[in-house]
């Protein structure tokens, strides 16, 4: 099986508010190999942050089919969930909880064994040790990223999606940030990321992905793809 499959995948947005309504996703077929750095590569509205909040669980599809390291999202929904770890664009961080605080709720919600050990664990791994405790308004732009990761990566998933990881980020955190990613990687995390930015999928991933107007139009390892452009 596959880490991620999507067949037939479409999605509607309704008109709401004097907008019509939108066909965001129109029929995505992909399949994400395990252990690979896939890149979804498109221009703004393509459809990127659509298919990877289906993912997520937090936007419903209209149609179509989508497997979770093997687990159909309709079928298997929890272990479906459970296979996958998801960072946010935004750097949105809850500014009541302590960064401890916010990684013991977020294991308490997947059923993490001994919370409070892994949450310093992860901590520790993402370099946030010394901040268990701080006030989440002190966190720099850098950490709150890196938190946001430790905050997908509590439930130890199989998979790691990051929306857009490096907009708004400079070339040092960046940096850094890649080479977490490419840690978890390392021990065996399958990494899916969006960018608009072709550079930076050609240097990380494996395979892209190019998604325009709601459909793949090219899915083809990294190598082979640039040879034709
Ligand atoms: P990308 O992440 O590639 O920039 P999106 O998935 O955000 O693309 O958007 C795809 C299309 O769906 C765009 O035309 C966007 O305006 C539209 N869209 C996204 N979210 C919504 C929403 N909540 N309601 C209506 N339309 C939306
Ligand atoms: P002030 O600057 O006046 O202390 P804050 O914005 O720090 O106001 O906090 C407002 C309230 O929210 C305070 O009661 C504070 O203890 C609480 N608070 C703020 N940030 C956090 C956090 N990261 N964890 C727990 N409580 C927090």
């Amino acid at each position: 099986f596959n880490a991620i499959e999507a067949r037939g995948l479409r999605k509607v947005y309704r008109a709401s508010g004097g907008q019509p309504a939108k066909e965001a996703l129109k029929g995505i077929d992909l399949a994400i190999p395990r252990g690979s750095i896939f890149g979804l590569l498109g221009p703004n509205g393509a459809g990127k942050s659509t298919f990877i909040n289906i993912l997520a669980g937090l936007v419903m599809k209209t149609s179509g089919n989508v497997s979770l390291w093997g687990f159909d999202i309709d079928v298997n929904p929890r272990q479906a969930r459970a296979a996958i770890g998801v960072v946010p664009q935004e750097l949105h961080i809850d500014p009541f909880f302590t960064p401890a605080e916010a990684l013991e709720l977020q294991a308490g919600l997947y059923g993490v064994p001994r919370p409070e050990r892994r949450t310093m664990e992860i901590l520790g791994a993402m370099g946030l040790a010394d901040k268990a405790d701080a006030y989440a308004r002190t966190l720099s732009g850098g950490m709150r990223r890196r938190l946001l990761v430790a905050k997908a990566m509590v439930h130890n998933p199989p998979i790691l999606v990051l929306d857009e990881p490096t907009a708004g980020v400079d070339i040092e955190l960046r940096k850094q940030l890649w080479d977490y990613v490419l840690e978890l990687h390392a021990k065996g995390t399958t990494i899916v990321l969006t960018t608009h930015y072709l550079e930076e999928a050609q240097s990380l991933c494996d395979e892209i992905a190019i998604i325009n107007h709601g459909e793949v139009v090219a899915c083809e390892p990294t190598g082979q793809l640039l040879s034709r452009i």
